[in-house]
Protein backbone atom coordinates (compact mmCIF):
# COMPACT_ATOMS: atom_id res chain seq x y z
CA UNK A 1 0.00 0.00 0.00
CA UNK A 2 1.04 3.80 -0.95
CA UNK A 3 2.16 5.06 2.02
CA UNK A 4 0.00 8.21 2.85
CA UNK A 5 1.35 12.10 4.28
CA UNK A 6 -0.60 14.39 5.95
CA UNK A 7 0.60 17.88 6.39
CA UNK A 8 -1.63 19.67 8.97
CA UNK A 9 -1.43 23.03 10.45
CA UNK A 10 -3.67 26.37 11.03
CA UNK A 11 -4.72 28.66 8.08
CA UNK A 12 -1.79 30.60 6.57
CA UNK A 13 1.47 28.91 7.60
CA UNK A 14 2.02 27.71 3.98
CA UNK A 15 0.28 24.31 3.79
CA UNK A 16 -0.69 24.86 -0.08
CA UNK A 17 2.52 26.21 -0.82
CA UNK A 18 4.18 23.10 0.34
CA UNK A 19 2.15 21.02 -0.83
CA UNK A 20 2.68 22.49 -4.73
CA UNK A 21 6.55 21.92 -3.40
CA UNK A 22 6.85 18.68 -2.80
CA UNK A 23 4.51 17.98 -5.86
CA UNK A 24 6.58 20.16 -8.19
CA UNK A 25 3.19 21.28 -9.34
CA UNK A 26 1.41 24.34 -8.44
CA UNK A 27 -2.15 22.48 -8.44
CA UNK A 28 -3.14 23.77 -4.48
CA UNK A 29 -3.87 27.14 -4.61
CA UNK A 30 -2.02 29.69 -2.38
CA UNK A 31 -4.16 32.56 -0.88
CA UNK A 32 -3.33 35.73 1.50
CA UNK A 33 -6.67 35.11 3.16
CA UNK A 34 -6.36 32.18 5.52
CA UNK A 35 -7.93 29.12 4.74
CA UNK A 36 -9.04 29.61 1.49
CA UNK A 37 -7.67 26.69 -0.58
CA UNK A 38 -10.03 24.87 -1.69
CA UNK A 39 -9.06 22.78 -4.50
CA UNK A 40 -6.79 19.75 -5.14
CA UNK A 41 -5.73 18.41 -1.47
CA UNK A 42 -4.55 14.75 -2.58
CA UNK A 43 -1.68 14.09 -5.14
CA UNK A 44 1.28 11.57 -5.95
CA UNK A 45 4.41 12.69 -4.63
CA UNK A 46 8.33 10.90 -4.99
CA UNK A 47 11.06 11.45 -3.13
CA UNK A 48 14.20 9.64 -3.98
CA UNK A 49 12.30 6.67 -5.43
CA UNK A 50 9.80 6.28 -2.69
CA UNK A 51 6.37 7.01 -3.47
CA UNK A 52 3.81 8.47 -1.82
CA UNK A 53 0.07 10.06 -1.47
CA UNK A 54 0.14 13.67 0.15
CA UNK A 55 -3.30 15.02 1.68
CA UNK A 56 -3.48 18.86 2.18
CA UNK A 57 -5.61 18.82 5.07
CA UNK A 58 -6.00 22.28 4.93
CA UNK A 59 -8.52 21.65 1.79
CA UNK A 60 -10.71 19.92 3.42
CA UNK A 61 -13.82 21.14 4.41
CA UNK A 62 -16.26 19.44 6.75
CA UNK A 63 -19.34 21.21 7.14
CA UNK A 64 -20.62 24.25 8.66
CA UNK A 65 -18.21 23.96 11.63
CA UNK A 66 -16.34 27.18 13.85
CA UNK A 67 -13.58 28.11 11.74
CA UNK A 68 -10.93 26.28 15.11
CA UNK A 69 -13.09 23.73 14.94
CA UNK A 70 -12.71 22.77 11.26
CA UNK A 71 -8.75 23.02 12.23
CA UNK A 72 -9.16 20.40 14.39
CA UNK A 73 -11.70 18.13 12.25
CA UNK A 74 -8.61 18.60 9.67
CA UNK A 75 -5.82 17.02 12.20
CA UNK A 76 -8.16 14.22 12.94
CA UNK A 77 -8.21 13.30 9.50
CA UNK A 78 -4.23 13.25 9.25
CA UNK A 79 -4.44 10.71 12.86
CA UNK A 80 -7.06 8.54 11.32
CA UNK A 81 -6.06 8.72 7.89
CA UNK A 82 -1.89 9.33 7.48
CA UNK A 83 1.02 7.33 8.04
CA UNK A 84 3.08 10.28 8.36
CA UNK A 85 2.03 13.52 9.64
CA UNK A 86 4.03 16.69 9.20
CA UNK A 87 3.07 19.42 11.26
CA UNK A 88 3.72 22.81 9.63
CA UNK A 89 3.76 25.95 11.51
CA UNK A 90 5.12 29.31 10.88
CA UNK A 91 8.09 31.35 12.46
CA UNK A 92 6.94 34.88 11.32
CA UNK A 93 4.13 34.12 13.73
CA UNK A 94 5.97 32.42 16.23
CA UNK A 95 4.13 29.92 18.58
CA UNK A 96 0.12 30.27 18.97
CA UNK A 97 -2.72 28.92 21.00
CA UNK A 98 -3.31 26.83 18.10
CA UNK A 99 -0.66 25.37 16.78
CA UNK A 100 -0.30 23.93 20.99
CA UNK A 101 -3.98 23.25 20.17
CA UNK A 102 -2.71 21.04 17.61
CA UNK A 103 0.22 19.67 18.85
CA UNK A 104 -2.15 18.21 21.86
CA UNK A 105 -4.19 16.37 19.52
CA UNK A 106 -0.97 14.72 17.42
CA UNK A 107 0.79 13.68 20.93
CA UNK A 108 -1.82 11.46 21.18
CA UNK A 109 -1.15 9.49 17.88
CA UNK A 110 1.63 6.47 17.97
CA UNK A 111 2.10 7.98 14.22
CA UNK A 112 5.77 9.85 13.05
CA UNK A 113 4.97 13.37 13.52
CA UNK A 114 7.26 15.83 11.70
CA UNK A 115 7.61 19.55 12.78
CA UNK A 116 8.16 21.97 10.23
CA UNK A 117 8.53 25.53 11.03
CA UNK A 118 7.66 27.53 7.54
CA UNK A 119 8.54 30.76 6.46
CA UNK A 120 12.46 30.24 7.86
CA UNK A 121 13.64 32.35 4.65
CA UNK A 122 16.82 33.53 6.44
CA UNK A 123 19.32 32.47 8.79
CA UNK A 124 17.52 34.93 11.59
CA UNK A 125 14.07 33.22 10.75
CA UNK A 126 16.05 29.86 11.30
CA UNK A 127 17.13 31.01 14.79
CA UNK A 128 14.39 31.68 15.78
CA UNK A 129 12.46 28.12 15.20
CA UNK A 130 13.84 26.91 18.50
CA UNK A 131 10.78 28.48 20.20
CA UNK A 132 9.02 25.39 18.48
CA UNK A 133 10.87 22.31 20.61
CA UNK A 134 8.27 23.51 23.57
CA UNK A 135 5.75 21.65 21.48
CA UNK A 136 7.49 18.46 22.41
CA UNK A 137 7.20 16.97 18.97
CA UNK A 138 10.85 16.66 18.43
CA UNK A 139 13.24 18.73 16.62
CA UNK A 140 11.69 21.35 14.16
CA UNK A 141 12.88 21.40 10.61
CA UNK A 142 13.38 24.98 9.40
CA UNK A 143 12.15 25.22 6.10
CA UNK A 144 10.75 27.72 3.29
CA UNK A 145 7.97 27.01 1.00
CA UNK A 146 8.77 30.68 -0.92
CA UNK A 147 12.68 29.98 -1.50
CA UNK A 148 12.31 25.69 -1.17
CA UNK A 149 14.98 25.05 1.20
CA UNK A 150 14.88 23.04 4.12
CA UNK A 151 12.24 20.99 1.88
CA UNK A 152 14.76 18.32 0.60
CA UNK A 153 15.61 18.03 4.59
CA UNK A 154 11.79 17.87 5.35
CA UNK A 155 11.24 14.86 2.56
CA UNK A 156 14.16 12.73 4.08
CA UNK A 157 12.55 12.52 7.12
CA UNK A 158 9.37 11.76 5.82
CA UNK A 159 10.40 8.36 3.91
CA UNK A 160 12.47 7.32 6.89
CA UNK A 161 9.05 6.13 8.44
CA UNK A 162 7.99 4.30 5.26
P1 LIG B 1 -2.16 27.56 3.92
O1 LIG B 1 -3.36 28.36 4.33
O2 LIG B 1 -1.53 26.90 5.12
O3 LIG B 1 -2.42 26.61 2.80
O4 LIG B 1 -1.05 28.62 3.41
P2 LIG B 1 -0.68 29.05 1.91
O5 LIG B 1 0.19 28.03 1.27
O6 LIG B 1 -1.92 29.45 1.20
O7 LIG B 1 0.26 30.31 2.20
C1 LIG B 1 -0.23 31.41 2.97
C2 LIG B 1 0.64 32.65 2.68
O8 LIG B 1 1.98 32.43 3.13
C3 LIG B 1 0.76 32.99 1.18
O9 LIG B 1 0.75 34.40 1.06
C4 LIG B 1 2.11 32.41 0.81
O10 LIG B 1 2.68 33.06 -0.29
C5 LIG B 1 2.92 32.67 2.08
N1 LIG B 1 4.05 31.74 2.24
C6 LIG B 1 4.06 30.38 2.10
N2 LIG B 1 5.29 29.88 2.31
C7 LIG B 1 6.09 30.93 2.63
C8 LIG B 1 7.48 31.05 2.97
O11 LIG B 1 8.25 30.09 3.04
N3 LIG B 1 7.92 32.31 3.27
C9 LIG B 1 7.11 33.40 3.21
N4 LIG B 1 7.65 34.58 3.52
N5 LIG B 1 5.81 33.33 2.88
C10 LIG B 1 5.30 32.11 2.58
MG1 LIG C 1 -4.10 26.15 1.81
Amino acid sequence: KTPVVAIVGRPNVGKSTIFNRIINERVSIVEDTPGVTRDRIYAHANWLGRNFSLIDTGGIQLGNDEFNEEIKAQAEVAIDEADVIVFLTDVTAHLTLMDETIAKMLFKTNKPVILAVNKADNPEQRNDIFDFYSLGLGDPIPISGAHGTGIGDLLDEIIKNF
